[in-house]
């Protein structure tokens, strides 16, 4: 299926991103999170790139199993852990890192407990989803015995550093580290990036190597971070409308004035979001140009009179190099990682260095 919105994925700003990431956390081990298709970017290309991670993170057995099966050799941990019985056979046999988040996963142990890789346990420290409680630390620990390596939790509000639940939970992650000595493995990007005293043996970070900033406040660049997934389309169609015309669904944007009005061929079947306001911009030639009137399925329609010489041809950037994709999430309001999830499962994907 071609179309014509295209993704750029640009593995030397990954690796850049993966430097940035090294000089921060220094000692910490990086388990890269490469699940969803690396965040839409390509999960082999991703891996292929990233030959000085420690090990990568994924969210089902599933996702694992095709890393293996790639011939990926270091540690691959799943997030969710194994959800029935097959899949916890193949995982062992494949070698994966389970993560243990209930006792449903350990209830009854098959003989083949022995042959188990190792284990992670989740604890539940405030953030409601997966984990266990820390009162049920004790019980499981005995049951897994020392194949269980490392305890993991995961924050809520890591994106807002000031959030006093964070503080929350690390001190009631601290206390079971004092109290059954383990490794551990706690922040996501941005904690890894706001909170040095949550980054223990394991850091567990993935949109900030995509070059996505994990802040409402900054972007990327604001980081050091560069883009890794830039969305471009062609400006298929340059209409001249008089004061007064619609454009779009609904009609709701109205020509102040005789104007040119661009027509971009990405839409919502591209991944590009259909809540992006009037106003967010597109990049074309280095102009920025807003859109105006609704998103529909293929298809964008902007403003051109920023770029009296725009023609034909044109690719608009819809977000990456140039324009960064939290600006244009916050402006859907949405986030970074559904617009990479988004497009880069939709789109043809090229790579460069
Ligand atoms: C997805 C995920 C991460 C990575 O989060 P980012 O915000 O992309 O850095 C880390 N840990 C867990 C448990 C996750 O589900």
């Amino acid at each position: 299926m071609s179309r014509p919105a295209r993704v750029s994925v640009n593995l030397s700003a990954l690796q850049h991103n993966f430097t940035v990431l090294r000089s921060v956390v220094g000692k910490s081990r990086i388990l890269a999170v490469v699940k969803a298709d690396a965040y839409g970017h390509g999960v082999f290309e991703v891996i292929d790139a990233l030959q000085e991670a420690d090990g990568f993170a994924v969210a089902c057995v599933g996702e694992g199993l095709e890393l293996r099966q790639a011939g990926v050799d270091r540690p691959v941990l799943v997030l969710q852990g194994a959800h029935d019985a097959q899949e916890l056979q193949e995982a062992t046999e494949a070698g994966l890192t389970l993560v243990i988040h209930q006792w449903e996963q350990v209830f009854d142990l098959p003989d083949s407990f022995f042959l188990w890789p190792e284990l992670w346990l989740k604890v539940d420290t405030g953030m409601g989803r997966l984990g266990i409680q820390p009162e049920d630390v004790d019980r499981l620990l005995e049951r897994l015995g020392p194949r269980c390596t490392t305890l993991m939790t995961h924050f809520a509000n890591a994106d807002e550093p000031e959030d006093p639940i964070n503080t929350l939970q690390l001190a009631r992650f601290e206390q079971l580290l004092q109290q059954y000595k383990r490794m551990a493995s706690a922040a996501n990007s941005a904690a890894t990036l706001a909170m040095p005293a949550a980054r223990y043996d394991w850091v567990r970070p993935g949109l900030m190597l995509y070059g996505a900033s994990p802040f409402v406040e900054e972007h990327g660049l604001d980081l050091g971070l560069w883009p890794v997934m830039t969305l471009r389309a062609p400006l298929v169609a340059i209409n001249t409308h008089q004061a007064g015309d619609r454009v779009g669904y609904g009609s709701t944007y109205r020509c102040p004035e005789r104007m040119q009005v661009g027509v971009i061929a990405a839409g919502y079947a591209d991944g590009y979001p259909r809540h992006a306001a009037e106003g967010t911009p597109v990049l074309i030639d280095g102009v920025l140009c807003p859109i105006v009137g609704r998103v529909s399925m293929d298809m964008i329609t902007v403003d051109l009179r920023p770029l009296p010489r725009a023609t034909l041809g044109m690719q608009a950037v819809l977000w990456g190099e140039g324009l960064p994709a939290d600006k244009i999430a916050s402006m859907a309001s949405t986030i970074p990682y559904e617009l990479m999830c988004a497009a880069g499962a939709r789109c043809a994907r090229d790579y460069s260095y």
